[in-house]
Parts: structure tokens; sequence; C-alpha cells
């Protein structure tokens, strides 16, 4: 059953499509990822889906209703954003109990309800804090709880975890995977960072200028993007040219670098260590390929290779995916 219905969805403010005839379908408890650069319409589809703006042209359906003109407070959508949002003068618990309030629920089990969902986020014991005694990754699981407390048919998360540093980002999206699989509760994320897409979703759509480039898993969007937007933003491309004339494109750990000749010849120019992986920027020093810098990848379990150093370079035509 599908849970998230697009057909044609449109967008404009004036001259700009915001949203520009997005098709989309999301599965009962489906965890997809809307990805692309700032600008391209990510808050503008998921503000379409939450009734907080309409449409211009298109149809939305949630759970098989058609609710393109029904408002916010019919959809039952639980929405988490970059800004945590939360009422500054209320507790932790109040902020919680909040949306249940505004649906007449109240007493023991709204209180029941909002205890639930602050352990759901790990946040028991801090009820009484205001959001102010909190940290930016408390408040924003205080968001979270707050978001998912009356139990909504769908999850928006719109760059939740933008404002986190780093590390706090890694641990909180491993928790939200976590939650959402234990909740089974069909989300939308928002994000401009490939990485988090890449590990957190089910399925992506990247997004560029308000049009679909792709929807497609991780792996496949990764290793046969759609077109090379796609290519260029879900990571590092190497663009090769193909035998009938066209490009293809090899990831840089499908790049294999000897020691001992066999491929092409190519003189590192910098090695970067990463912790886990070295990238290599090659140049390739043989006949002009269409593809004179290359980046390649490698496990790092050294010893690694210095700049200056002459190489070559060669990849399994298997790993070449044309672009347009
Ligand atoms: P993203 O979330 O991907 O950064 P947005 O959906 O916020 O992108 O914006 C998409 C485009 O629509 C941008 O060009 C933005 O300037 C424009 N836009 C968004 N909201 C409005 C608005 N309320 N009025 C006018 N233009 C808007
Ligand atoms: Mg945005």
């Amino acid at each position: 059953m599908s849970d998230i219905r697009l057909e044609g969805v449109s967008k404009r403010y004036g001259s700009v499509a915001a949203a520009d005839n997005v098709d989309l379908t999301v599965a009962q408890g489906e965890f997809v990822t809307i990805l692309g650069p700032s600008g391209s319409g990510k808050t503008t589809l998921l503000s379409l889906i939450a009734g907080l703006t309409a449409p211009t042209a298109g149809r939305i359906f949630i759970g098989g209703r058609d609710v393109t003109a029904a408002p916010a407070q019919q959809r039952n959508i639980g929405l988490v954003f970059q800004s945590y949002a939360l009422f500054p003068h209320m507790s932790v618990l109040e902020n919680v109990l909040f949306p249940l309030g505004v649906r007449k629920i109240g007493g023991a089990e709204a209180r029941g309800r909002a205890i639930e969902a602050l352990k759901q986020v790990r946040l028991d014991g801090l009820e009484n804090r205001r959001p102010s005694q909190l940290s930016g990754g408390q408040q924003q699981r205080v968001a979270l709880a707050r978001a998912i407390v009356f139990k909504p048919d769908i999850l928006l998360l719109d760059e939740p975890l933008g404002a986190l540093d780093r590390k706090l980002r890694e641990e909180l999206q491993v928790e939200l995977k976590q939650l959402q699989r234990t909740l089974g509760i069909t989300t939308l994320l928002v994000t401009h960072d490939q990485e988090e897409a890449l590990s957190l979703s089910d399925r992506i759509m990247v997004l560029n200028h308000g049009k679909t480039q792709q929807v497609a898993g991780p792996a496949e969007a990764y290793l046969k993007p759609a077109n090379r937007f796609v290519a260029e933003f879900l990571g590092i491309a190497n663009f090769v040219a193909l035998p009938d004339g066209g490009q293809g494109l090899v990831r840089p750990e499908r790049i294999r670098l000897s020691a001992n000749g066999g491929g092409k010849p190519a003189r590192i120019v910098e090695a970067i260590y990463l912790g886990q992986m070295v990238r290599y920027h090659l140049a390739l020093t043989g006949a002009l390929d269409g593809a004179p810098a290359m980046v390649a990848a490698a496990p790092f379990v050294g010893p690694a290779y210095s700049p200056g150093e002459q190489v070559s370079v060669s990849w399994e035509s298997a790993d070449v995916w044309p672009v347009t």
C-alpha cells in the first residue's frame, strides 16, 4: 500500500518552479530521502505534503486519500525541522504533551504517551528540564518525541541533524534509523548530505531545480546514476571515454592502482589520508583519454603511495556506467 503519492505536483513562486511536475510514491513504512542542493525545492516538497502550502498543480495522496485541498491539521503528520522550534518556556514534558493537548488528549493517557515517546528517544529522566538546559542533540530528540507522540501516519524531517556536529549527527542518524524501523513509520527525510542519504534511506529521490533527477535505492543511485548531475552530487565521479564516443563514470573505489604496470600510466598528485581510506588524486601521464585527472580511493592498510610516484591505473569495464 502506498502511503504518500505525489502526482504531477508543481509549485511556482513567480518565475521559479520550486517543484516541477514531481511524481513520487512512498510505500507504507518506507524511509525515503529527498536529496538535493540548497534551493532545489526540498523544503517546498515537504511543505506541500504537510499541507503548509498548496500546490500550483498536481495531486497529493496520503494513505490513499486525496489531501490536496485538506488543511495541515487533517493530515496527521509529524514534522521536525533543523531549528528545533521547541517552546522555550515549557519543560521537556510540556513540549511533548503539547500536540496531545491540541488533539484533546489529556490526563494520565497523555502523560503515559509523552513518557513513552521520551523513552523512545532516550530522554527519560529529563522531563522537567527546559530546552535551554539541553544540548543541541537532546533538543532535537525532544522535537522528535513531540513529532511521534500523537502517532502520526507519516514523519517528515527537514534537515533535522543539520545543526549538529559530525559525531553527534552520526550517532543520531543511527538512532533515527532504529526508531523509524521500530515504529515502522513512513518517513520522508530532507537533506543535502549525500552520505546521510546513502546511509539512512530505503530509497533516495534526487532533486535539482525542483525536478526529480532519479528515484532509486542508495546503491543504484550511487553506481547507476540517471545522469551527470546525480553522478556528481552523490560523490566523486571519474568520467572516462567510452568506445562509442560517449562518457562513462567510474567511482574512486573501483579504480585499481598498481606499481607494476598493466594499466594506464599515471602520477600520484596528492594522497589524502581520510582515516579508513586514502584518496589519491592522479594525473594520467600517457595519451589523454578524455580523463586526464582521476581520483582513486583505497582502504588504508599502508604503506600508501606518495605524491610524485608513478603508478598504473586500471578499472573493470563492468564498473563503468554510461552517463548523459
Ligand atoms: P531547499 O529546501 O532545497 O533549499 P526550497 O524548497 O526552500 O529549497 O526552495 C526552492 C526554491 O523556491 C528556491 O529558489 C527558493 O528561493 C524558492 N522559494 C521557496 N519558498 C519561497 C517563497 N515562499 N517565496 C518565493 N520563493 C520561494
Ligand atoms: Mg530547505
